[in-house]
């Protein structure tokens, strides 16, 4: 009988692993930069076009390779880090398997250029698929650069799985970052098409994260430093403060390799769970230091998930060292005082369906209906099941207690007018008022509105362009056309949505990386058009929380957040008065198109059971 199982071909056995090692651009990337820092390069270069889909050029001044070695590179489970089963239990290089170069040799065409330090001359390789490589003698520097080209040529059904180019991008300036901050001594450059993306040079750790993650970050930095059984931690955490909506900046580092975990991202978020929103994320960049014989980073073909030989150790290590970094810099309140805090964040406010976050100050109603995004359990369970609470709600107004209160006070128009009236002029007398600058106080009829400016404008403006925009094309032309240099990920999202972006009224050509604006829309004022479209462009960058919106939502969105007024601007009364006016005639329980609530009122009645019950 003949037999039918057989040796796969090296080449074909070479594509299946590339199925598992090579996803994207991205991954290739990650492969050839961590080939470089196993080769102890100092310094790093990764050249990208169109996110890597046609050219990947990678650039270390490492050890590089002989000529023996060249060819052995690009063979199936040919490594020079491990050799023995005892290696693999104590790896401390990134690499091990030795299959990244052959699996991304089998689906794209590579070059290698390569000088060891004592040689004379260096070689160059060039190798395509099903074809022997051919290798000569080139003059390099030393160091090794591979350059990837069409990457997936020939694995069509790859090719088509691959995503738009920003996202491309986006999952290469992720990776790239996470080298930057794993390894601050090397310096790293990285630019895609004729951009560059950042270069930064060999720092200290302090100093990389303020060149990559920005000063507002690196100035509310808490030092990491604990030990315990052999597991050190070391790195930094960012104050409550630092925390944003996205989720990006949060680095775990495992032996210098960055890691994913679950469970120690949520030792971490545990102890800042009091003191910052939900659904917010602090800074955090956390090296942890092991025994290499204590993990296994073979569990994953990228390896980017690794198991502990006891993660519950590791979990209340981490959380050990996090509390102590920011008890040391007084980054939160002392935990034993605010124990309450920590247990009910949200204390009742006024009426039963109004909150106050103890922590931020925000006032939260839930009594919007379920157009809101909030889920009224979370908190309701938390703050109204004790006794006070449900004292406070149960005794009912009546129409005798608005009776005594006339009686005092006179009837509530009265009231307010006259000693308004003390203050302000006559024709000035709109009853609104900015507290804080962020917020409008408006009287109404049997009560206030408290309304927040800036979930009030970007509702407006939403609506605004929600109905205008379109095909109508309300612009206006520009006199004099402004020539915008635009940096990767905004030619990308440009591209990605053209025909969105000119239909909110801007009107442009690309040339290569250029944008030449020739229209903006009616709102935006002369002088503000080409800061207008960047802020644009940075928003939608920004966004990715909001990615379930159908496209034209997005954009509408992305536009009225970037020309909102924000928090802590300053109004004019005729700006409150137009906000006031136009809010009004949106209902009782408006929203904004973020599912926030645009304003809380507070009643009369509400007053009177405060204050006289
Ligand atoms: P691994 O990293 O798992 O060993 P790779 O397929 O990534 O496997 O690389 C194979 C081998 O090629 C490495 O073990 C190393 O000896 C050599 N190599 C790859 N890239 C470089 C580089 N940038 N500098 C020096 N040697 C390299
Ligand atoms: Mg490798």
């Amino acid at each position: 009988m003949e037999s039918v199982i057989k040796l796969l071909p090296e080449f074909l056995a070479n594509q299946i692993a590339a199925g598992e090692v090579v996803q994207r651009p991205e991954s290739v990337v990650k492969e050839l930069v961590e080939n470089a820092i196993d080769a102890e390069a100092s310094s790093i270069a990764v050249i990208v076009q169109q996110a890597g889909k046609t050219l990947i050029h990678v650039i270390d001044n490492g050890k590089g390779m002989s000529t023996d070695d060249l060819p052995m590179a690009l063979k199936r489970h040919a490594t020079s880090k491990i050799s023995t089963v005892a290696d693999l239990h104590k790896i401390i290089t990134l690499g091990f398997r030795g299959e990244a170069l052959a699996s991304i040799a089998a689906v794209a065409n590579v070059e290698i250029r390569t000088k060891q330090n004592e040689d004379s001359v260096g070689y160059r390789m060039l190798s395509e698929p099903l074809k022997s490589e051919v290798i000569e003698p080139f003059q390099c520097d030393k160091g090794t650069q591979i350059i990837v080209k069409n990457l997936f040529y020939n694995v069509p059904a790859r090719k088509k799985f691959l995503r738009s180019d920003l996202t491309e991008f986006r999952h290469l300036s992720e990776t790239m970052v996470k080298f930057a901050l794993a390894h601050p001594n090397i310096r790293f450059t990285f630019s895609d098409n004729k951009t560059v993306i950042f270069d930064v040079k060999q720092q200290t750790l302090t100093e990389r994260i303020r060149s990559i993650s920005g000063a507002v970050i690196a100035d509310n930095l808490h030092e990491v430093q604990h030990e315990k059984d052999g597991i050190k931690i070391s790195g930094y955490v960012g104050s409550p403060s630092t925390a944003g909506h996205m989720r990006g900046n949060q680095y775990l580092f495992l032996n210098n390799r960055s890691i994913v975990s679950r469970s120690l991202g949520f030792a971490i978020s545990q102890i800042y769970e009091p003191y910052i929103e939900k659904n917010s994320y602090p800074f955090y960049l956390i090296n942890i230091t092991v025994n290499p014989e204590t993990v296994d980073v073979n569990v994953h073909p990228q390896k980017h998930e690794v198991k502990f030989d006891n993660e519950r150790a590791m979990f209340s290590i981490l959380q050990e060292a996090t509390l102590k970094a920011l008890n040391t810099a007084h980054a939160i309140p002392d935990l034993q005082q605010h124990q309450a805090i920590a247990q009910q964040p949200f204390s009742p406010y006024g009426t039963d369906k109004q909150m106050v976050n103890r922590v931020t100050g925000e006032i939260i109603s839930s009594q919007s209906n379920n157009t809101t995004r909030y889920q009224q359990n979370d908190y309701k369970q938390q703050s109204f099941n004790n006794q006070t609470d449900n004292q406070q709600t149960t005794r009912n107004f009546t129409p005798n207690d608005l009776t005594a209160y006339e009686a005092l006070f006179g009837k509530n128009e009265q009231t307010v007018t006259t000693t308004h009236s003390l203050f302000q002029n006559e024709e000035q007398s709109h009853d609104v008022w900015q507290i804080h600058n962020s917020y409008i106080v408006h009287q109404t009829q049997n009560g206030l509105h408290i309304i927040d400016q800036y979930n009030a404008h970007l509702r407006l403006l939403y609506d605004d362009i929600m109905e205008n925009s379109a095909e109508t094309g309300s612009s206006q032309e520009l006199l004099f056309t402004v020539s915008i240099p635009l940096t990767s990920s905004e030619l990308y999202i440009t591209q990605e949505s053209e025909q969105e972006i000119k239909n909110l009224g801007f009107q442009f050509t690309l040339q290569e990386q250029t944008l030449i604006l020739t229209g903006v829309p009616y709102t935006v004022q002369s002088g503000d058009e080409e800061n207008s479209l960047k802020k644009l462009l940075a928003s939608l960058s920004e966004d990715i929380s909001v990615a379930e919106l159908d496209k034209k939502r997005r954009i509408a969105l992305a536009f009225a957040r970037s020309n909102a007024v924000r928090s802590g601007k300053k109004l004019t009364k005729e700006e409150m008065n137009s906000i006031v006016h136009n809010i009004e005639r949106l209902g009782n329980n408006p929203i904004s198109p973020t599912g926030k609530p645009i304003f809380i009122s507070l009643t009369l009645e509400d007053l009177l059971r405060t204050f006289r019950t």
